[in-house]
């Protein structure tokens, strides 16, 4: 039951909450969006929103506002900002229930950890993480506000070239202590667990990674940021952004890995496309375009 409070509570408590930065991480509900990949069952799990500027410096980086604009709005979206999705994937593997990238964190007010307890599990459930990459937006859920492990029983999957990039990071001291007794790195493409295999595509980071569900003769790829918006990582691949940390070679993975997409049709989930994030990749002009799964949609 929800109680309700008088007008003057109300106001009070609204004047005490800070208000939405513009930019940056946007709060957003807790949700899970079940669908299946042959025989297992995975789900799309909300984390947070994210918007950035069009102002050359974040996303589609150099490029004329303007042409970023123009861009933008024959996509869909607002010309003066670009926004994302940030989400996980739930991944019900036989005896290990998984979970591929796990958003910002409580800390942050990530709701990923509260979509897993939707999905109706436990923190202690889940016994595996895998982690594209090393961002704060995708290994940040690994992490309690607290500083803890969020799922104290999952090993932490990710590339032995990630975890020392990770490391090397002076700000991510606290994060690489937490997580060292739980991390198992890898070091080639290949199947880790039944059913989930390991595809690196390094570029964006050095040991960006993608993985690839398989069941029954079905698959599911998982993106991580090998494309952050869908209008303009799909219809430019060749505009970089801030967060590649190597430019040439992230623009040339994101090029080459929607290539493939495209000749393959496989089915795709990218954290940081539209909600639920599930679709496939097609040629365009000389870029590409996202088409979203018809059949895995939002309640
Ligand atoms: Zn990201």
């Amino acid at each position: 039951m929800r109680r309700l409070l008088p007008a003057a509570a109300i106001l009070a408590a609204i004047a005490i909450v800070p208000a939405i930065a513009q930019f940056g991480p946007q709060p957003i509900a807790a949700a899970v969006v079940p669908f299946r990949v042959g025989a297992i069952e995975v789900a799309s799990l909300r984390d947070a929103g994210f918007a950035a500027p069009n102002n050359g410096e974040v996303f589609a980086l150099g490029i004329d506002p303007a042409t970023v604009a123009k861009a933008l709005t024959d996509g869909g979206g607002r010309g003066d900002r670009i926004e994302l999705g940030v989400g996980g994937l739930l991944v019900r593997l036989p005896g290990h229930p998984t979970i591929i990238d796990t958003g910002l964190g409580t800390g942050m007010g990530g709701k990923l950890a509260e979509s897993v307890a939707r999905a109706g599990l436990k923190p202690e459930d889940i016994t595996d993480i895998f982690i594209s990459h090393s961002h704060f937006d995708h290994v940040g859920g690994t992490l309690t506000a607290a500083g803890g492990l969020a799922f104290p029983n999952a090993t932490i999957h990710m590339h032995a070239a990630e975890w020392a990039f990770l490391q090397s990071q002076s700000a991510n001291a606290k994060l690489a202590a937490a997580l060292a007794p739980k991390v198992k790195t890898f070091t080639a493409a290949g199947e880790i667990l039944p059913g989930l295999s390991a595809l690196p595509n390094p570029g964006h980071t050095p040991g960006h990674s993608t993985y690839r569900v398989s069941s029954q003769g079905q698959t599911l790829r998982t993106l991580g940021d090998t494309a952050h918006s869908h209008i303009l990582s799909l219809g430019h691949p060749e505009w970089n952004a801030a967060y590649d940390t190597d430019k040439p070679a992230g623009a040339a993975a994101r090029r080459a890995t929607l290539a493939e997409l495209a000749a393959s049709g496989e089915r795709v989930f990218a954290p940081h496309f539209p909600w639920p994030s599930v679709g496939t990749v097609v040629v365009k002009g000389e870029g590409f375009a996202w088409v979203p799964d018809a059949g895995v949609k939002a309640p």
